[in-house]
């Protein structure tokens, strides 16, 4: 008897912000003074996403995968570095069942860009909106982030193979 084999995985990440950049959340430029310091775009979101897949395949994190030493992945867009670890799950037989992301910042309100985030990661993951799901809290004033220093993301994914 052959069934599915299903794993979940967890990510977490935090970037400041600073002046001076871009802020990419999703794969989407969102306007604000301010943007995420980092080696790559430092998109928050995705460096979480990327360690809650590899978590749930059992294959490390992000670091290990992806250096911040190496000059090859400076600014690199994050979007790029999805696909590849999006990639190797697919090889090993994953699929996507779900993905759950939370961003915690006091601004921008990301109501707005939403829809774009989601649409955005489905289309790198291949993958449908409706299987992502994305919330944005504030972290009520208090601490670093509810100073405005940076923005955090907690990600948790679902995935799934045929038992061979
Ligand atoms: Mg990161």
């Amino acid at each position: 008897m052959s069934g599915k084999i299903f794993r979940i995985g967890q990510g977490f990440d935090t970037h400041r912000l600073m002046e001076g950049r871009r802020l990419i959340l999703g794969g989407v430029e969102i306007p604000h003074p301010k943007g995420l310091a980092g080696h790559s775009d430092a998109d928050v979101l995705i460096h979480a996403l990327i360690d809650a897949l590899l978590g749930a395949a059992g294959l490390g994190d992000i670091g290990e995968f992806f250096p911040d030493t190496d000059p090859a992945y400076k600014d690199i867009s994050s979007s790029i570095l999805l696909r590849q670890v999006h990639l190797k799950l697919h090889k090993e037989g994953w699929e996507i069942v779900n993905i759950d992301a939370t961003l915690i910042l006091e601004k921008p309100k990301l109501l707005p860009f939403k829809r774009q985030i989601i649409a955005s990661l489905a289309e790198v993951l291949c993958t449908s909106d409706h299987l992502i799901s994305l919330k944005a809290k504030t972290a009520e004033k208090m601490g670093a982030l509810g100073r405005e220093e940076g923005i955090a993301a907690l990600v948790v994914v679902m995935i799934q193979k045929r038992e061979s």
